[in-house]
């Protein structure tokens, strides 16, 4: 043969530098398959996009031992739901020191990485869940957070004082406006 595959893929742009694994996290993860930088656009976060109401009509937090939804709140109304038929995005997990960050521009969510990502290390970044007052013991085990970092807060809920309802659901920690 004239030429072998390399394991140097950096002239295929359709090669993407992470992939789905099982994570010690939870369940599937996503992981580095090579460095990536800071700042870099890595993936969209798609699905069916539902209001908010139809968001509570699928998914009973009640009845699940721990927390595990595919739900991405958009704004006030709008939240996607990655359960059928979204992205990879999905399985990025949750940590309270993430090496990512979800960036909501202009209606559409992208996950982007904020910290130098080593080959093989957990793509992550803060789900935020809003939770508003006291935390129970029981709502802290339904969402507790395994991410293993020392800056760990043990559950994926951000506690925030009273003014809106307790949600559920992933949202982003930046704002874009749309160009
Ligand atoms: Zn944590």
């Amino acid at each position: 043969m004239a030429k072998t595959k390399s394991q140097d893929s950096s002239n295929n742009s359709g090669n993407l530098p992470f992939e789905v694994r099982n994570s010690k996290i939870q369940g599937r993860g996503v992981f580095a398959t090579k460095r990536i930088r800071p700042g870099q656009r890595l993936i969209e976060y798609t699905g069916e996009r539902i209001t908010q109401d139809e968001a509570d009509r699928r998914y009973d937090d009640d009845s699940m031992d721990r927390h595990h939804t595919f739900l991405f709140e958009v704004d006030e109304e709008n939240v996607i739901d990655a359960g059928k038929i979204g992205s990879d995005a999905r399985y990025i997990n949750h940590s309270c020191d993430p090496n990512c960050e979800a960036v909501n521009d202009g209606g559409r969510i992208f996950i982007e990485s904020i910290k130098n990502i080593q080959p093989e290390s957990e793509l992550t970044y803060d789900y935020s869940y809003e939770h508003i007052g006291e935390l129970p013991d029981e709502l802290r085990q339904q969402y507790i957070c395994l991410c293993g970092k020392a800056k760990c807060r043990g559950t994926i809920l951000k506690v925030k004082k009273p003014r809106k309802r307790s949600k559920s659901r992933k949202t982003s920690t930046r704002k874009k406006s749309a160009a």
